[in-house]
């Protein structure tokens, strides 16, 4: 049988490279995206061509409708979800302190990154754990080094989110244990993709990147390899556990 995995924002950046990788290896591939349909049907057309099947789906990770649709389609089109990649995410709007900060940014900042990753594992959950009937499965969350640095000076509200992350991923992982679903994140560090110049810092990467432990920013495909070794077999004993895939910031 096929691994079975939605992505959560796998349109873009490491969500896309990791559709790819896991459509090299012949699963199929559900690419959630929010706005970036062009770039989500690149995406498939690339997974198909690499030897998987994949299906874009289009909704908001923080509005409930839109993840039941996410999951009834997955369902319809390939059968019940093995895999889940808590992707999606924002860091809302450009450098900031404390100070500065207003409460629709840090309000749309948790609601995408924490509110969207648990409805997300909620209907996972109901699918893939043998408690209600499922086969079992994986989910990854992908966290943020900022969890741990707390991000002073850039993305606080952020950071923040990424810690609640990493505190749900205890915790799913110990109420799910038993029940053949492995729970397991990534805390990526500066990795080059869009998400900068998201948030006005086009240069960030070429800024920072130096000034990064291992002299250098990561890619996309060097967090997606590690997101694939947590949803493959080769992790099968490995669960509540956060991978930091951030060139040696912790
Ligand atoms: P990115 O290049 O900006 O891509 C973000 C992806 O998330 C896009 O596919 C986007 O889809 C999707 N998305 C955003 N809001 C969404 C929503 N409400 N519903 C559904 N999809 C949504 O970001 P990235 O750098 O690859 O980041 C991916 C994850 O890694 C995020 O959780 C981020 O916090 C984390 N991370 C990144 C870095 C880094 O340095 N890049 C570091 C630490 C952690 P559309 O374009 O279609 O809207």
């Amino acid at each position: 049988m096929s691994e079975i995995v939605i992505i959560t924002g796998g349109s873009r950046g490491i969500g896309a490279a990791t559709a790819r990788l896991l459509g090299a290896k012949g699963s199929c591939v559900v690419v959630n995206h929010r706005h970036s349909q062009a770039s989500a049907m690149e995406v498939v057309a690339d997974v198909e061509r690499l030897g998987g099947r994949a299906l874009a789906v289009q909704g908001d990770v923080g509005t409930e409708a839109d993840v039941m649709n996410l999951f009834e389609q997955t369902e319809r089109v390939f059968g019940t979800p093995t895999g889940l990649v808590n992707n999606a995410g924002i860091v809302g709007s450009r450098k900031r302190r404390i100070e500065d900060m207003d409460v629709a940014t840090m309000t749309e900042v948790m609601r995408v990154n924490v509110i969207g990753a648990l409805l997300c594992a909620r209907e996972a959950a109901k699918r893939m754990s043998t408690r209600h009937g499922g086969a079992g499965g994986v989910i990854v969350n992908v966290s943020s080094i900022g969890a741990l640095t707390g991000s002073p000076f850039t993305f606080m509200d952020y950071a923040a989110s990424k810690g609640a992350m990493d505190t749900f991923n205890q915790g799913m992982a110990t109420e799910l244990a038993a029940y053949g679903v492995r729970v397991n994140g990534v805390r990526p560090g500066l990795i080059d993709t869009d998400i900068h110049a998201s948030a006005g810092m086009e240069d960030r990467v070429n800024k920072v990147g130096a000034k990064m432990p291992v002299g250098r920013a990561g890619s996309a495909l060097e967090v997606a390899e590690v997101i694939a070794f947590l949803l493959s077999p080769a992790s099968s004993y490995v669960t509540g556990t956060m991978i930091n895939v951030s060139g040696g910031v912790r």
